[in-house]
């Protein structure tokens, strides 16, 4: 990444790399200067005693400072240690502590919330975090917290350091980047990938997609979380296309962006589809220049697919993948534009997917089974919890991804849901993935997540979490909305909760393990 970046900045030096929205602001950052400032910080983190291998804790908003900060930590060996900036004290002592890191950079406060104060906590509590440096605030921070601008960026870099830093540059197979999993499914994982297995990521996905140097891309979620962090920084900058990042999301806000920034590709879990797709419709915006919106991280519902057409102008492709190892199977351009309601896609070069049953043997056509893969975009594992991911990876090297698949009967896959959130009413497996889709189509159904309550008589049936726009649904309408679809009478959930939102990862995903705490709750 680090090549390519010098590369751009010498062979198309003011392309824009980043133009970053903060509040009404927008900064844009040069492939030259941004390779400037790369070297900059890389020489601040030096003065810091942030040596090889050590892990740079990132909770910062989406800014040319993380990006720099990520590829100054590459540039002398350490690791990019990116956190959500909605993780609170409980999480960001939980991953400070777990990686050992010697440095957590955030802004001092963002809306109202002190990171100032927050990390103060945590580096009382966690003895390896010698240094705090927030950036923003008045630059007088309490605590002996060091300043981005004073302490990091601004003092001239010694040019002796600076001459150094070639020598110092991480390698392809060194660590490049510990991500943490969404905590979707419990404790979140730290993903430990090289700078190869990213880069073998990003240039599968942009080559599949058809995406190059004219490109502009844009996308609404934190560059802290592994889709972000690939979609809209590693990848356009292998590219030496444009990134476009927001601090935070607004609908209406990014329709105005993708306006007057020309953007041409999105990506973005099925909610900013469905927000965007919203906000179009109240206001619309010329979109003409905007091609192709990937989505995943989450199912998405056919409806939406057919809106981004008519309402967006703009083609689909659905994808699916993990912290772990990325976009491992999308739908592709010579694909019908339909394709991405019913399928998940097929796998991208240099890796390989299966779908098995118990018996580690391949399930017929059209069953579910599990989905594991593997290849060259496959995590190293999981940092100190190493023995949590090998128990994931066979004698043969496929890596069970905790996921329910089968064949979307042209080739690909379609997800089925999480072996976790599996519901197995008496002896049936219901497909919650598509029972979710169907309750979508109910015109005042806004939201949906279905989940297992315990049953005395079949061990586990179905229960829907509602977001609804009209007056409240019940079982009777939901059951006759399914009926009128034609589906099973046992796939049908027997028990309804409306909630005002369901909760859900930084990234878009429902934490079903909520919901269920949710129903446990209520049983007890
Ligand atoms: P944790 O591992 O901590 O429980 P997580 O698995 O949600 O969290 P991520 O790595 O961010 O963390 O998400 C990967 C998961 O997202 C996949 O395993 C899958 O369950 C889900 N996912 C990704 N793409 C899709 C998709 N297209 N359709 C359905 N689910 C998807
Ligand atoms: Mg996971």
């Amino acid at each position: 990444i680090l090549h390519d970046l010098r590369r751009w900045a010498r062979l198309r030096p003011d392309r824009p790399a980043l133009v970053c929205y903060s509040g009404a602001e927008a900064r844009t950052v040069s492939y030259a200067e941004l390779a400037r400032r790369v070297d900059r910080l890389a020489a601040g983190l030096l003065r810091l005693g942030v040596r090889r291998g050590d892990v740079v804790t990132l909770q910062l908003p989406n800014s040319w400072e993380l990006v720099a900060l990520c590829l100054a930590s590459a540039r002398i060996g350490a690791v990019a240690g990116p956190v959500v900036p909605t993780m609170r004290r409980r999480e960001v002592e939980f991953m400070t502590r777990l990686t050992a890191s010697p440095v957590y950079i955030a802004a001092a406060e963002v809306r109202g919330f002190s990171y100032a104060g927050m990390s103060a906590e945590v580096a009382d509590a966690v003895p390896t975090l010698r240094h705090r440096v927030l950036l923003g605030g008045d630059g007088g921070h309490p605590g002996g917290a060091l300043d981005f601008t004073r302490d990091l960026y601004a003092p001239e870099p010694d040019p002796e350091l600076l001459a150094s830093l070639d020598g110092l540059e991480a390698g392809p197979d060194d660590p490049a980047q510990i991500m943490f999993t969404s905590g979707t499914t419990g404790e979140p994982k730290g993903v430990v990938h090289s700078h190869n297995t990213l880069y073998a990521m990003n240039r599968a996905q942009a080559d599949v997609l058809g995406l190059g140097g004219d490109d502009v891309t844009a996308m609404g979620s934190p560059t802290t979380h592994q889709a972000g962090f690939t979609w809209n920084f590693v990848m356009p900058m292998l590219l030496g296309a444009t990134a476009v990042q927001v601090d935070r999301w607004d609908a209406q806000r990014m329709l105005h962006i993708l306006q007057a920034r020309r953007v041409t590709f999105f990506m973005g879990a099925p909610t900013f589809l469905s927000d965007l797709i919203d906000a179009q419709r109240r206001t619309p915006h010329d979109l003409s220049a905007l091609r192709s919106f990937a989505t995943g991280s989450a199912p998405i519902a056919p409806l939406l697919v057919e809106d981004a057409d008519t309402v967006l102008g703009c083609r689909v492709y659905a994808l699916w993948g993990m912290t772990e190892n990325g976009c491992v199977t999308v739908t592709r351009p010579r694909q019908p534009p339909l394709r991405a309601a019913g399928s998940d896609g097929t796998p991208v070069p240099g890796m390989e997917v299966r779908i098995v049953g118990r018996d580690r043997r391949a399930v017929p056509a059209g069953e579910v089974g599990r989905l594991q893969v593997r290849g060259a975009t496959q995590c190293l594992g999981y940092f100190r919890r190493q023995e949590v991911y090998d128990a994931s990876v066979t004698a043969d090297g496929w890596f069970d991804t905790g996921d329910l698949a089968r064949d979307d009967g042209h080739g690909g896959i379609r997800i089925a849901g999480r072996v976790k959130d599996m519901i197995v009413r008496g002896a049936e497996n219901i497909p919650v993935v598509e029972v979710e889709g169907a309750l979508l189509r109910h015109p005042e159904v806004k939201d949906v997540a279905v989940v297992g309550y315990p049953d005395a008589r079949l061990g586990e049936r179905a229960c829907a979490f509602l977001v609804t726009t009209g007056p409240a649904l019940g079982v009777p309408e939901l059951q006759d909305h399914l009926a009128g679809l034609g589906m099973a009478r046992t796939y049908w959930p027997e028990r309804v909760e409306l909630l005002p939102a369901l909760p859900r990862t930084p990234s878009g995903k429902v934490q079903k393990f909520a919901l269920r705490e949710l129903l446990h709750a209520a049983a007890t």
